[in-house]
């Protein structure tokens, strides 16, 4: 199926190819034709489906008929809302309705809150058609009578969970009570607890359920690695993977801001270029941090789990787990930025001593044993203690080769290259449990390069390391 089988116009037919995509997603393929004949949508998708574009492109056709060259600010009242939790998230979305809209004169704008408002509500009064906002800043803009709700005909509710987990339900009612009851609604979340239900509810009108089949929780085309090391030497460890095997642009997740702030200043002056994105940093900075990575003047942006929250950037080859998260849970939606639409990816842990019932706990809900490489000089002291201190062995020729080829340093296949010990990379299957092969458009098309693994540098340690490795079989 392509994407003018799904009805789309000629001008988003052609702002599709130049972004390069040939094949609609399942997401895509579900919710244009339906938001196309103008019937209100509950979508169950999570970020990585393709989401984003499912409800861009029909809005924008839909709204097509009143696209006006006309420069009065009366031709261009705001006839869709997009609403999303975040600034970031905010943007992300704009930036997809800039891009389909490229052939079509229709004005778009986002509003968020963090900066002034006097730009924005200039941008509101010179007449706008397409308004994605946060709600806290649209209300700000509402009472200030910078923006008329009363022509909006479409409402995009994005990743409403995530809209409840912040406290941003109570808004999202008064925006509705501010819209007129004759509108196409649609709502995005990749949950439906009760209370979305409720929304829904009072949302939408006899909406079309459309659900994609929730893609294996973790890519398949990331490649997990785990680097034991010392919590003090993880900086060290850091810049010697970056100077030596990390070879192109990483996210790196820490614990705090004030690591994050630390980590920054010292990659800098071991001239790695690095900027940092938390919640002490003003939405200008956060801005410029994130494009400064997106043009690729910076190498490795360093974030909190709540800064990256929602972050989509394209081509991110590597996510650093500079610390482990506190839940499993968030290990997913952290590495959820790399590996996107079958692109390969990988997701590097560095584990500290400490970590270990982390670690355990990540690997349960991925259902992987994550492969453990070592670089010498940075082998944990305690690397002689056995994770089966802890657990019970595991016994079992199968389970063994299921769950961690290469546990013991007999079976160990072959170190990938010298003086790097791994575990054979699992499978790469690029085709999602919705049956859609995410690699697809991109091998066509925008090529996001698999990063290739430099030589690497000497003195690579080939002892296993106990403690992440297990007990069973284990020689060294
Ligand atoms: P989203 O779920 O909207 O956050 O999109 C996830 C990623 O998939 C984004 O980087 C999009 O650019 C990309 N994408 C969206 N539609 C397609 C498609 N039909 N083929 C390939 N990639 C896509």
């Amino acid at each position: 199926m392509t994407f003018a089988d799904l009805g789309l116009m000629p001008e988003l037919l052609r702002a599709v190819e130049d972004a390069g995509y040939s094949e609609p997603t399942p997401i895509q393929r579900e919710a244009i034709p339906i938001v196309l004949s103008g019937q209100d949508v509950m979508g169950g998708a999570q970020t990585g489906t393709g989401k984003t574009a499912s409800f861009t492109l029909p809005v924008l056709q839909r709204l097509a008929p009143h696209a006006s060259t006309s420069t009065s600010p009366a031709r261009h009242p705001v006839r869709a809302l997009i609403l999303a939790p975040t600034r970031e998230l905010a943007m992300q979305v704009y930036e997809s309705v800039l891009t389909y809209s490229r052939y079509l004169p229709l004005r778009a704008t986002c509003i968020y809150g963090g900066v002034d408002m006097r730009a924005q509500t200039q941008t509101l009064r010179d007449g706008v058609e397409i308004v994605v906002a946060t709600p806290g800043r649209l209300l700000d803009h509402v009472q200030q009578r910078s923006i008329q709700l009363n022509q909006v005909k479409m409402l995009v509710l994005d990743e409403a969970d995530r809209m409840l987990d912040m406290g941003f339900i109570p808004d999202i009612r008064r925006i509705l009570s501010l819209l007129p009851n004759q509108r196409q609604s649609l709502l995005f979340s990749a949950t439906f607890s009760n209370e979305i239900k409720k929304l829904a509810d009072q949302m939408l009108n006899q909406p079309q359920l459309i659900e994609v089949a929730r893609r294996n929780m973790v890519s398949e085309t990331i490649e997990h690695q785990v680097y034991p090391v010392e919590s003090s030497r993880k900086r060290d460890l850091l810049v010697h993977l970056l100077k030596t095997s990390i070879d192109a642009q990483v996210l790196v997740f820490v614990d705090t801001k004030f690591g994050c702030s630390r980590l920054t200043h010292y990659l800098n002056r071991c001239d790695i270029p690095a900027d940092a994105i938390h919640g002490d940093k003003s939405q200008q900075q956060r801005t410029e941090a994130l494009e400064g990575f997106k043009n690729g003047s910076t190498r490795v942006l360093i974030a909190t789990d709540v800064a990256a929250r929602g972050l989509d950037i394209d081509d991110l080859p590597y996510v650093v787990n500079y610390v482990l998260p506190n839940t499993s849970e968030d290990y997913v939606h952290r590495i959820g930025r790399t590996g996107r639409a079958g692109k390969k990816g990988k997701a590097i842990s560095l584990v500290a001593p400490e970590d270990r019932h982390n670690l355990a706990d990540i690997e349960k809900l991925i259902k992987l044993k994550i492969p453990v490489h070592t670089v010498d000089d940075f082998i944990p002291s305690d690397a002689g203690r056995s994770r089966s201190d802890e657990a019970p062995p595991r016994r079992g020729r199968s389970d063994d080769s299921r769950r961690s080829r290469g546990r013991s340093t007999d079976d160990a296949p072959a170190p990938r290259s010298r003086g790097e010990r791994t575990r054979a990379p699992r499978s790469k299957s690029t085709v999602a449990a919705d049956g859609f092969d995410y690699a697809k458009p991109y091998e066509a098309s925008t090529a996001a390069k698999a990063p290739t693994a430099k030589p690497d540098a000497p003195g690579r340690n080939r002892r296993p390391v106990a403690f992440l490795l297990g007990g069973i079989g284990r020689k060294g």
